[in-house]
């Protein structure tokens, strides 16, 4: 049996510039070939099932020779795989898709194409620079500016210049100075607007805006290396006004997420959206106890109980599950009052048909203790097996009865620490939506200086955790995302 090969542009770098179409290939791939200017979030969405090969080519030594590769794609869908690969921005504009398709097609293995967003065109976006306007020009033109080694660019520099066009170069960083003279020498006015921009799209985006006599010596100064794109042309006038990707409220800021696993990341897509270069890092595993003799003896003896408190969103399903596992449903709870810490986790409920019957005010389990001081008990805690002592003390003291049901146990995760290593060298923005979340990022770091780490928390309870190891602290003002979110804007 035949495989097949899906040609996919990534896109510039910014995860969120994948297609859908590029995005579901990829989903569904047993083998990706893959670029080294494809972003590491991108690569994160390969399935862990599948085979990742690395072809990655640095602009003066083939890692992997293009024949090489070509035979690669072509061997592995004559074993029957679906093949994806994957190329920087679109894979036919200097990408050597066409290259590529053609020993496929040789062999009739069968294929298809992903078209990309071009760096060409998103990368001037992202720098403010609208690559066409009716004031300005009526064309557009994409050069490539790469010279073969020891070899002279050949660009027909008057017939770019009589077009009266934007031009845009790619792989033309080492060319910077020559294909400015060109254009110099062809008779365009020094004073002509014109920039170049590394790493367009992503959190380090940096750009040069000069006149075109000025660029190369900018350049220099700024240090400007590839991967970046010039652009010339009057539209680089605009470049300013229309500045919006590098005015995001946290353009440039290291922010460090760390989360459960299971949890999924919206909070870092958030993050992103506004300019973050966020490293995913996640350090804790909520495992549910399995055999669990204690929730189960709990449900069985549900009558005895008038509420049923839950602390976090994974405790219901949890929940729920053993007590499906025991031949029961929602109905076993008709006469339990529910308890929920904050709206997540009443969500989380809700997936069972059930409305919680208390909510605190404040999203943290002080609050709830607080708000449930009066009740009549028995209560039933369902919750992590190393739980915050707020409950049961509130508990005790008020004489209500309570059984305290390690249902779960946080376990850490020890991710790869290199990248966050690094990050500590200088000030580094780290999110906590829990105590645990701090213990598992501390452990996961030994002898690590914390000191240049602010810790931006979900709620007190995790503030007070995370300064123990010697962090700053930021708390957020109600234990939510949003609120989180608006902690981060502020600091
Ligand atoms: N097929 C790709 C281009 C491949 S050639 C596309 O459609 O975008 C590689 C060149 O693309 C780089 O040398 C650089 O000029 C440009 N490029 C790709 N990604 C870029 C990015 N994020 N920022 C700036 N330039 C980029």
């Amino acid at each position: 049996m035949k495989g097949n090969v899906i040609l996919v542009g990534a896109g510039p770098g910014d995860p969120g510039l994948l297609t859908q179409k590029g995005r579901q290939a990829l989903e569904q791939a047993q083998v990706v070939v893959f670029d080294r200017l494809v972003s590491p979030a991108i690569l994160a969405l390969i399935p862990p099932r599948a085979e990742a090969i690395d072809v990655g080519k640095e602009s003066s030594h083939h890692l992997v020779p293009q024949d090489q590769i070509n035979r690669i794609l072509l061997e592995k869908a004559l074993e029957g795989k679906r093949v994806v690969r994957l190329k920087g921005g679109d894979p036919f504009l200097f990408g050597r898709g066409g290259e590529e398709l053609e020993l496929l097609e040789e062999h009739g293995v069968p294929f298809q194409v992903v078209p990309g967003v071009t760096s060409a065109l998103s990368v001037p976006a992202y720098a403010g620079i609208p690559v066409t306007h009716r004031d300005f020009c009526s064309s557009l033109h994409i050069i490539t500016g790469h010279a073969k080694a020891g070899s002279e660019l050949h660009i027909d520099f008057d017939a770019l210049r009589r077009t009266g066009g934007t031009l845009v170069f790619l792989m033309g960083v080492s060319s910077l100075p020559n294909i400015c003279k060109g254009l110099l020498d062809a008779g365009m006015e020094p004073s002509m607007p014109a920039a170049v921009v590394e790493r367009g799209t992503l959190p380090g985006q940096r750009k040069v805006v000069a006149t075109l006599a000025e660029l190369p010596e900018k350049a220099q100064e700024a240090r400007i290396k590839s991967p970046a794109i010039i652009v010339v042309g009057k539209v680089c006038g605009l470049s300013d006004r229309f500045d919006w990707f590098d005015s995001l409220p946290l353009k440039g800021r290291e922010v460090v997420v760390t989360r459960p696993t299971d949890r999924s990341g919206t909070l870092s897509e958030r993050l992103r959206q506004l300019g973050a270069s966020v490293t995913d890092y996640p350090c804790i595993r909520t495992v549910a106890r399995d055999p669990s003799p204690e929730l189960d003896q709990a449900i069985r003896e549900l009558d005895r109980y008038r509420w049923l408190v839950f602390t976090s969103p994974v405790g219901p399903g949890i929940f729920f599950d053993r007590l499906r596992a025991a031949g029961k449903d929602a109905r076993a709870l008709a006469g339990v009052k529910l308890a929920a810490i904050g709206p997540k986790t009443a969500a989380a409920l809700e997936v069972h048909g059930l409305a919680a019957d208390l909510v605190p005010e404040v999203y943290d389990s002080d609050n709830l203790a607080r708000a449930m001081a009066g009740v009549e008990g028995p209560v039933l805690l369902c919750r992590a097996s190393q739980g915050s002592r707020a409950l049961p003390e509130i508990f005790e003291k008020n004489r209500i009865p309570f059984v305290d049901v390690p249902c779960y146990d946080t376990v850490y995760e020890n991710p790869d620490p290199a990248p966050v290593r690094a990050l500590l060298e200088r000030p580094v923005l780290v999110t906590f939506t829990s105590a645990s979340t701090v213990r598992g990022f501390v452990e996961s770091l030994p002898g690590a200086d914390l000191s240049r780490v602010l810790g931006c928390c979900i709620g007190p309870q995790t503030a007070a955790e995370a300064k123990k190891y010697g962090m700053t602290v930021v708390t957020a003002k109600e234990a939510t995302m949003e609120s989180l979110m608006e902690c981060i804007k502020e600091v």
